[in-house]
């Protein structure tokens, strides 16, 4: 650590606030500069969330305090874009060098756009950014027609927010989304709570875009009969996530599908370290897909934090996840595509979790307004817990019992 005199972190997304923090909590005494494009770091859940309804302003999404950088010797720059990087210097775009004993490439993603005809138009967004949300929410008026093409996180929380602010919502969704990463049981009941509050769910591809005076077209395929062209008065595509990885491209690091960093998040240069929505972690040659959650963003931070200063990794648990959408809250625990069997215990509309099984033990879980029972099957995760599924299973069972065995 004694030869690092210099770091700089590229984006300041939570993933680089995050590896900030936890430098100066570790005991980094050197130069730190936090470059990031937007107007200040801010955190993005609430986008699609609290800020879309107006239930929180611009100022209630920042992700520290504004005298926090001053108390932490961190030198933000905001409205700055870094240009390129390579193993001992970061360039911005106003031709400003930095030199640097270790870059920290933070640089989060964009949302991702199909190529369909017409999504360049003007009535069709997406929502990455703050500036996506203030567009959007001009547009989700009551009364307003808006199609969200995608029913997966994202997709499906706009859909809900959209409707809570009275407009009228249509939700494009060809297949049963998150089905793989929640299971099928909990997948299909999450789905389901779409039309059931109103919301006309097709289940079509859309295949073009056409802007026009009094709104925009949209062609679907799989429709049903009369229903193959609409017209709307706003577009949300929320279909996944496309990495940032540019400038690690430029800088000719490993790149697939994310820039490719190791368990203590160094990229193929060991000066270069990724951490969050952009990077992609390959341990013991097996590639990871991008995390793309917020835990996950934190807990690169730390890593990367942990290698720059020397110190021993922090403990890997389970990978965790939230949403929210039509006043319920859903967590997620682990991974369901690894287990073997899928244990349900209570029903919708009061506690609801199910467990996914390898093996006898408990290697995912999601809950609907239960956390209680996420944040229990985490620890057996964690643990390795063998639990009996009938146990499990019944409401009865106390889930700190389970874990004590
Ligand atoms: C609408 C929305 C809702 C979400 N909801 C949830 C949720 O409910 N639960 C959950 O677990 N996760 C959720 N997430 C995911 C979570 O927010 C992300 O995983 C997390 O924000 C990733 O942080 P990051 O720092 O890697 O990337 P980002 O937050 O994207 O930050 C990257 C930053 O890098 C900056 N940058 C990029 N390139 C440059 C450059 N060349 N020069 C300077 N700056 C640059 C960008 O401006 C940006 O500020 C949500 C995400 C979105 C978009």
């Amino acid at each position: 650590m004694s030869d690092i005199a210099s770091v700089v972190i590229v984006g300041g997304g939570l993933a680089g606030v995050s590896t900030a923090a936890a430098l100066r909590s570790g005991g980094y005494v050197g130069e730190l500069y936090l470059v990031d494009a937007g107007a200040f770091p801010y955190d993005r859940p609430p986008l699609s969330k609290d800020f879309l309804s107006g239930a929180k302003d611009l100022a209630q999404l920042a992700l520290q305090p504004a005298e926090w950088y001053a108390e932490q010797d961190v030198r933000l720059l905001n409205r700055s874009t870094v240009t390129s990087v390579d193993a001992d210097s970061v360039v911005l775009s106003d031709g400003t060098v930095l030199p640097a004993d270790r870059i920290v490439l933070a640089t989060g993603g964009r949302a991702a756009l199909p190529p369909i005809p017409g999504a360049d138009g003007p009535r069709v967004h997406v929502l990455r950014d703050v500036e996506d949300a203030e567009r959007l929410k001009a547009a989700l008026v009551p009364g307003a027609r808006i199609l969200v093409v995608g029913g997966g996180l994202i997709g499906a929380e706009t859909a809900a927010s959209a409707l809570a602010l009275g407009c009228e919502v249509v939700l494009a969704e060809p297949g049963t989304p998150l089905a793989a990463s929640v299971g099928p049981e909990m997948a299909e009941w999450l789905h389901a709570m779409h039309p059931a509050r109103g919301i006309d769910c097709l289940a079509a591809r859309v295949l073009a875009f056409e802007d026009g005076p009094d709104g925009v077209r949209a062609k679907f395929e799989g429709a049903g009969e009369g229903q193959e062209l609409r017209e709307f008065d706003a577009v949300v595509v929320g279909v996944g996530l496309a990495p940032r990885t540019g400038l690690a491209e430029a800088a000719g690091l490993e790149v697939d599908g994310g820039v490719i960093v190791d368990a203590g998040q160094t990229t193929s240069n060991p000066a270069i370290l990724a951490v969050g929505d952009s990077a992609r972690r390959r341990i013991d040659g097996d590639l990871r897909p991008c995390a793309g959650h917020w835990e996950a963003a934190q807990d690169d931070g730390r890593r990367a934090a942990a290698t720059i200063l020397g110190k021993p990794l922090p403990a890997e648990g389970a990978s965790w996840w939230w949403s929210d959408r039509h006043g319920v809250h859903v967590e997620a625990v682990g991974s369901m595509a690894a287990a073997d069997t899928t244990v349900v215990r209570g029903a919708p509309g009061a506690a609801f979790a199910v467990f996914g099984l390898r093996d006898g033990r408990v290697v995912a879980a999601v809950a609907v307004d239960d956390s209680g029972a996420v944040r229990a099957a985490r620890r057996m995760i964690d643990r390795g817990t063998e639990v009996d599924a009938a146990a499990l299973a019944d409401l009865a069972t106390d889930l700190r019992r389970l874990l004590r065995r």
